[in-house]
C-alpha cells in the first residue's frame, strides 16, 4: 500500500523540549523544577536579566543536548556557540533570547516512525540549545485580553529545539513523530514529559496539490501547541483552511498563527519574521565551546533506546512485534514486562502486560507504578495453575488498581476460585438437557452449535470455569449419551 497524499500535504515540526531534569536553569543555579511553585518564586537576578549579572552555563544541559543528538542519529558539531536573538516581548527580561544560529550543536539526524504506509524516516534538520522566556497569562482569550500577568519561574529554563524537515504527510504522522520523540527523550532521562510546559510544538503546514495539480503551497506556522492531540487537531484544521482558501481563490500568506484549542481554530498572529528581523548577534557573555571531545564518552553511556529494545524483545522473548512495540513505548512498561517475564511464561507475560495491564492502566489514567511486578506474576500464576479463570484474572487486576490488596486475598474475597470438575460436569449435563436443538445441530455436523452449549456451561459456572475444560466436559457428556 502506498499513501497517495492527495493534497500534497507537507508538515515540518519544531519541537521545544525543556531539559527539566537538568537540576538547574541554563545559566544560573535556580531549580529546573518549578512544578506547583508559586509564581515568581524560582528566580534570581540572573534569570530575571537584571543589569550586571553574567551567565554561568549549566554543564548538564550540554551533555543532555549531545545525548539527544546521538539518540536522533545525528552529527554533533565539534565547536558550537550561542547567539542573541533579539525581540521585544514582556516575558523576555533581557530583550533577547540566548540561542544558537549557524552552528547548532546537533544537525542531520533522523527518527523512524510508523507512517501512513509503513516505516517513515523523518529527517531532523537540526537541534539547538536555547533558554525559555517567562510565561504570560492573559485575562480572557489571546485576541481580546484586557490584561496580562507574567510569571518568571520559567525564565532561563534550558531548552533544546528540534527541527524536522517537512517529511510528514498527515496529522497522524505528526502525532506519531511526537509520541516517538517523547518516548526517546524519556528513555534518555533528560526530561519529564508529564511536567507542565515540558514539550511544545510549532507546526509548519502547506498544501501543495490543488485540483490534482502540483502547486507551490504557502507555508503557515502554527505556534506553541502544547499537547500531541492538539497538534493533530490544529494540523487538520489548518489543512482544511488552506484547501478552502484555494477553492475560493483567496490569497494565502506566509504567516504565524495561534491554535485556539477550545474553539478548534487557528488565528493569524503576525506575518512571519525572517532571520534578519531578529538581528542574530554572537552572545558576548558566552565564549564558543569545544564539545567534540565529550561525544564518545556520552555515546558509550547511552541507554538502550525504544527501537533497539523492541528488536531485542522479539529476539530474546519470542514475542510478537505488535506486543514488543506496545511494551517499549514507555521504559517503565518495558521494565515491568521484563520483571514479569523473568518469573513466568514469556508470552503470557507479554500479553498480560501489553494487553490487560496496559489497557486497564490507560483506562484509569494511572502510571505504571500503580501496579507491582509481583502482583502481575501472582495473577498469571493463578491463571496458569487453573486456580482462577482468565476472566477472573482480569477482575483481580482491576481490583488491584481500584482497591489495592493482594491477588490471593482478592480471589478469596470475591470467591473467584475455579469451580471443581464435578461442578462443571453437572453444568455440562444441565446445559445439554436444556439445549436439544443445539445438540441435534451439532450431531448433524454444525460444529458451531457446540459453542452455544459451552457458553451455557460458562454461564452456569459464573465465569469461574476454564473454557477449554468446559468444552471437553460437554464433548465427554455428549459421547456418553
Ligand atoms: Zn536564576
Amino acid at each position: 500500500m502506498v499513501y497517495e497524499n492527495p493534497d500534497g500535504v507537507m508538515i515540518g515540526l519544531e519541537v521545544h523540549v525543556q531539559l527539566n531534569k537538568a537540576d538547574t536553569k541554563m545559566f544560573c543555579s535556580c531549580t529546573s523544577d518549578y512544578t506547583d511553585k508559586d509564581a515568581n518564586t524560582c528566580l534570581c537576578a540572573g534569570c530575571l536579566a537584571l543589569p550586571g549579572t553574567t551567565p554561568v552555563l549549566n554543564e548538564k544541559s550540554i551533555e543532555y543536548a549531545i545525548r539527544i543528538g546521538l539518540a536522533l542519529n545525528a552529527e554533533i558539531e565539534e565547536e558550537t556557540d550561542f547567539f542573541m536573538k533579539s525581540y521585544f516581548y514582556p516575558d523576555l527580561g533581557n530583550g533577547y533570547q540566548v540561542t544558537q544560529f549557524d552552528r547548532p550543536i546537533v544537525k542531520n539526524g533522523s527518527v523512524i516512525i510508523e507512517g501512513e504506509d509503513g516505516e517513515l524516516k523523518v529527517r531532523i534538520r537540526r537541534a539547538h540549545m536555547e533558554d525559555d522566556p517567562g510565561k504570560m497569562a492573559h485575562f480572557g482569550s489571546i485576541e481580546k485580553s484586557t490584561g496580562s500577568i507574567i510569571d518568571f519561574n520559567r525564565s532561563g529554563m534550558p531548552l533544546v529545539e528540534i527541527v524536522t524537515e517537512p517529511d510528514m504527510r498527515s496529522s497522524k504522522e505528526a502525532r506519531r513523530f511526537l509520541d516517538k520523540l517523547r518516548s526517546i527523550l524519556e528513555y534518555l532521562d533528560v526530561f519529564d514529559g508529564s511536567r507542565e510546559g515540558a514539550m511544545k510544538a510549532d507546526a509548519n503546514i502547506s498544501v501543495n496539490i490543488f485540483n490534482g495539480q502540483r502547486i507551490n503551497g504557502t507555508r503557515v506556522e502554527v505556534k506553541n501547541i502544547s499537547s500531541h492531540k492538539a497538534v493533530e487537531k490544529a494540523i487538520n484544521y489548518e489543512i482544511m483552511r488552506q484547501k478552502d482558501a484555494l477553492r475560493k481563490n483567496k490569497a494565502l500568506v506566509q504567516e504565524t498563527r495561534h491554535y485556539d484549542e477550545e474553539r478548534n481554530v487557528t488565528i493569524s498572529l503576525r506575518v512571519k519574521e525572517t532571520a534578519d528581523d531578529y538581528r542574530y548577534f554572537p552572545d558576548f557573555d558566552l565564549v564558543p565551546m569545544f564539545v567534540g571531545d565529550r561525544v564518545e564518552g556520552i555515546r558509550a553511556k547511552l541507554p538502550e533506546l525504544p527501537d533497539a529494545k523492541r528488536d531485542r524483545f522479539v529476539r530474546q522473548y519470542g514475542i510478537s512485534d505488535a506486543h514488543a512495540k506496545s511494551l517499549v513505548t514507555e521504559k517503565a512498561f518495558a521494565d515491568l514486562f521484563e520483571s514479569v517475564a523473568a518469573k513466568t511464561d514469556m508470552k503470557l507475560a507479554a500479553s498480560w502486560v501489553a494487553d490487560t495491564v496496559k489497557g486497564e492502566l490507560n483506562y484509569r489514567n494511572l502510571p505504571v507504578t500503580a501496579i507491582g511486578a509481583e502482583d502481575v506474576i501472582a495473577v498469571i500464576g493463578l491463571v496458569s495453575k487453573k486456580e482462577i479463570s482468565e476472566e477472573s484474572g482480569i477482575i483481580v487486576i482491576r481490583a488491584l488498581l481500584d482497591e489495592g490488596g493482594k491477588p490471593a486475598d482478592i480471589v478469596k474475597a470475591k470467591s473467584l476460585s475455579m469451580v471443581g470438575d464435578d461442578v462443571i460436569a453437572t453444568a455440562a449435563r444441565e446445559a445439554i438437557a436444556e439445549s436439544p436443538e443445539a445438540v441435534a445441530d451439532y450431531r448433524a455436523g454444525t460444529e458451531k452449535a457446540l459453542n452455544f452449549i459451552v457458553g451455557k456451561v460458562m454461564q452456569k459456572a459464573k465465569g469461574k470455569a476454564d473454557a477449554r475444560l468446559a468444552r471437553e466436559m460437554v464433548l465427554k457428556e455428549l459421547e456418553k449419551m
